[in-house]
């Protein structure tokens, strides 16, 4: 069965004090998750630790980092390798996230680059991909985001894309309180599954999990989870409060 996914993207919120607060008020609360349903951590790399801490002994929580660099180790001042991050017990791996594609320059072969370390590494991959407003309002977004997909991934076989998880984030609605439509979200992860499947046939891209993200909320996760192909979502402003984020993980199907 197909994994599906709450993952919070804290970005770069929440001094430890706070931080120590959210994960204790997020993992008090009883959620009653089956085998395949995920809750995933992305949190600032001083609270990864603590994290793990937190969620040890709990089955279905995992932690990710952010970012991870393209080389496992040497003079690369201020960079955390996908190694480092193995070593410590992290899982996941938010890459290519608009917001380092946009403020630090990451460039699509840039990033098949840090897959290929993630996945050399044991880490999976929560691969971001998504379109600016003018590309989605020019309606080149299906292209837009199957290039982004061709020119980071499909150089990585059929095992390897098995353990990635995408996560569609139109850019439009990133942190702009503007969320997708549950039938636009539908349509592109539709259209994803679609390039998958063309390159590496229908049941590889049956197993890989499409999250959506763009200001998911515990008021509309419910509908947006509920479409065929939206399995779960990466979730940013609404993952930094409990109630909300609470919300969210119930809301997996
Ligand atoms: C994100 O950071 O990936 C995100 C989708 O943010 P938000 O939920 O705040 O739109």
């Amino acid at each position: 069965m197909r994994q599906q996914i709450a993952a919070a993207n804290w970005k770069m919120n929440l001094t430890l004090d706070q931080a120590t607060h959210l994960l204790d008020e997020i993992l008090k609360a009883p959620h009653d998750l089956q085998a395949h349903q995920k809750v995933v951590f992305a949190v600032p790399f001083p609270y990864l630790l603590l994290a793990q801490d937190k969620i040890s002994g709990k089955l279905n929580f995992f932690t990710a980092a952010q970012n991870c660099y393209t080389k496992s180790s040497g003079a690369y001042t201020g960079e955390t390798s996908a190694e480092m991050l193995q070593s410590i017990g992290v899982e996941y791996v938010v890459l290519g996230h608009s917001e380092r594609r946009e403020y630090f320059g990451e460039s699509n072969a840039m990033l098949e680059e840090k897959a290929g370390m993630a996945l050399t590494y044991g880490l999976t991959p929560i691969f971001c991909c998504g379109e600016a407003l003018q590309v989605r309002e020019s309606g080149a977004q299906n292209d837009y985001v199957e290039k982004q997909l061709k020119e980071s991934l499909f150089n990585l076989s059929e095992e390897q894309i098995q353990k990635m998880v995408i996560a569609y984030e139109p850019i439009w609605a990133i942190g702009t309180g503007k969320t997708a439509t549950a039938a636009q979200a539908q349509e592109m992860h539709a259209h994803l599954r679609n390039v998958l499947a063309r390159q590496y046939g229908d049941t590889v891209a049956g197993e890989v999990p499409i999250l959506y993200g763009g200001s998911v909320k515990g008021s509309n996760a419910k509908e947006l989870f509920a479409q065929p192909d939206v399995d779960g979502g990466l979730v940013g402003g609404a993952s930094l409060i409990a109630a909300d984020f609470g919300q969210i993980i119930d809301a997996l199907k």
